[in-house]
């Protein structure tokens, strides 16, 4: 195995378990480790730190152990079966109710560039590395043998993968097949995945708990849901008795989605639908009464790299300042950030900036992240990507 050698003193995050090792941080390397290959982390005296996975670029090495132990298929059906573990002690999985899920989240999960949704019987997998995309095969056995209830896995990396060379990944079933558009139950609410065609593994699992929050305070409320994608928060909002819910996204499949699944759920004509762009539409809203009593806020990520901070922070405050202008006294936003290259400060005094822009009285309710089954690694705290605010408006 090729060594990578750290310089002095740039080894305590590693031995603060931190997941990453950046170019910067490398002194030498041993050898020509190629993309994805196992490496040695050893510090600058040549003592062993821990073994993850090579690739060219910023982050050089992806530590999957601190410990020297071999990392074989026993080594990955450990750690997959430990996080459906956690999955099912968290009481995650209930039949006839909820069968979606997230089982594994990357550096949360100890498996840092590998992500697995579940859909009922199907896993979609997402390679991040080089390292994970190499060993796609055996990890899809590792998952099908280590969930009982998994009899398909998909995998959907063309996107996710930064890649460059011949080894150009094809989505596909990598175990069984299943072209049908798939419904998974999330807390008894039924939802068409289109794991193939849709954006990511197909759903926001992530947003999962902050649904049911938002469920709560719907009732008799007009909603709107801006950045609806497949209308996760318009049909919790309907459940929880909501007197109007529209839903906002520019993309036109995503209104399909919501259509759908509003009809999947519900007969009735209190939900309607815009393709539209975010900024068009309050803009369209601008001059009138206000009308909404419930906001939901939650954009793509807009700041995909550091460089972009600036400029996102400016794109939430404009954005919020809107719904603070026109949203009813009394009423409530849910406002989000998914950009992992914000704080959950900076996030903060964005909307604090729109909110005193706006001259509303605003109290914070909760401050809100992601679900359980994306957890944080306690020493990679860049794992937590999603920040909510839920703000009372007078
Ligand atoms: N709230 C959703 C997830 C939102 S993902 C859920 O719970 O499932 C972000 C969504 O924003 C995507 O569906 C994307 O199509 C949409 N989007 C991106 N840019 C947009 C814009 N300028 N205006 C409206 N929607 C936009």
């Amino acid at each position: 195995m090729h060594a990578v050698f750290l310089k002095p003193k740039k080894e305590e995050s590693v031995r603060r378990f931190h997941p990453w090792v950046f170019s910067g941080a490398i002194q030498k390397i041993d050898g020509q480790p190629s993309e994805g290959e196992l490496v040695k982390v050893l510090d600058s005296q040549g003592n062993f730190l821990g073994i993850g996975h090579f690739q060219q670029g910023s982050i050089m090495v992806r530590l999957l152990s601190f410990q020297e132990e071999p990392i074989d298929e026993n080594f990955w059906k450990n750690r997959i079966t430990e996080s459906y573990r956690m999955r099912k002690a968290l009481g995650l999985i209930i039949e006839n109710r909820n069968n979606c899920y997230r089982l594994v989240h990357g550096e949360g999960d100890g498996l840092p560039g590998l992500i697995v949704d579940v859909y009922g019987n199907t896993a979609v997998m997402q390679a991040h590395s080089a390292g994970m995309h190499k060993i796609r095969n055996i990890l899809a056995k590792c998952v099908v043998e280590s969930v009982p209830e998994i009899h398909h896995l998909y995998y959907k990396s063309e996107a996710t993968l930064p890649f460059r060379n011949e080894n150009a990944p094809a989505d596909g079933y990598l175990v069984g097949g299943f072209s049908e558009q798939f419904v998974a139950l999330e807390n008894g609410l039924k939802f068409y995945i289109d794991w193939q065609h849709g954006q990511k593994t197909g759903f926001f699992l992530d947003q999962r708990e902050n649904r049911v929050l938002l469920e709560r305070y719907a009732s008799g409320r007009t909603v709107l849901n801006m950045f609806c994608y497949t209308g996760g928060f318009s049909v919790y909002a309907l459940r929880g008795n909501a007197k109007l819910v529209h839903s906002v996204d520019s993309s036109a499949k995503a209104i399909e989605l919501t259509d759908k699944n509003v009809a999947l759920n519900f007969s009735d004509q209190r939900h309607q639908s815009f393709a539209e762009d975010a900024f068009k539409y309050l803009q369209r809203y601008e001059k009138r009464e206000p009308f909404y009593d419930l906001i939901v806020l939650d954009p793509p990520a807009f700041a995909k790299h550091r460089d972009a901070v600036s400029n996102a922070l400016k794109g939430y405050r404009r954005l919020n300042r809107k719904a603070f202008e026109m949203i009813r006294p009394g009423g409530i936003i849910f406002t989000f950030s998914c950009s992992q290259a914000i704080t959950r400060e900076q996030f903060r005094q964005a909307v604090f900036s729109a909110a005193a822009e706006s001259k509303r009285n605003v109290r914070i309710l909760h401050q809100l992240s992601q679900g359980i089954d994306h957890p944080i690694n306690i020493y990679h705290p860049e794992g937590e990507y999603l920040k909510g605010l839920v703000l009372w408006v007078e």
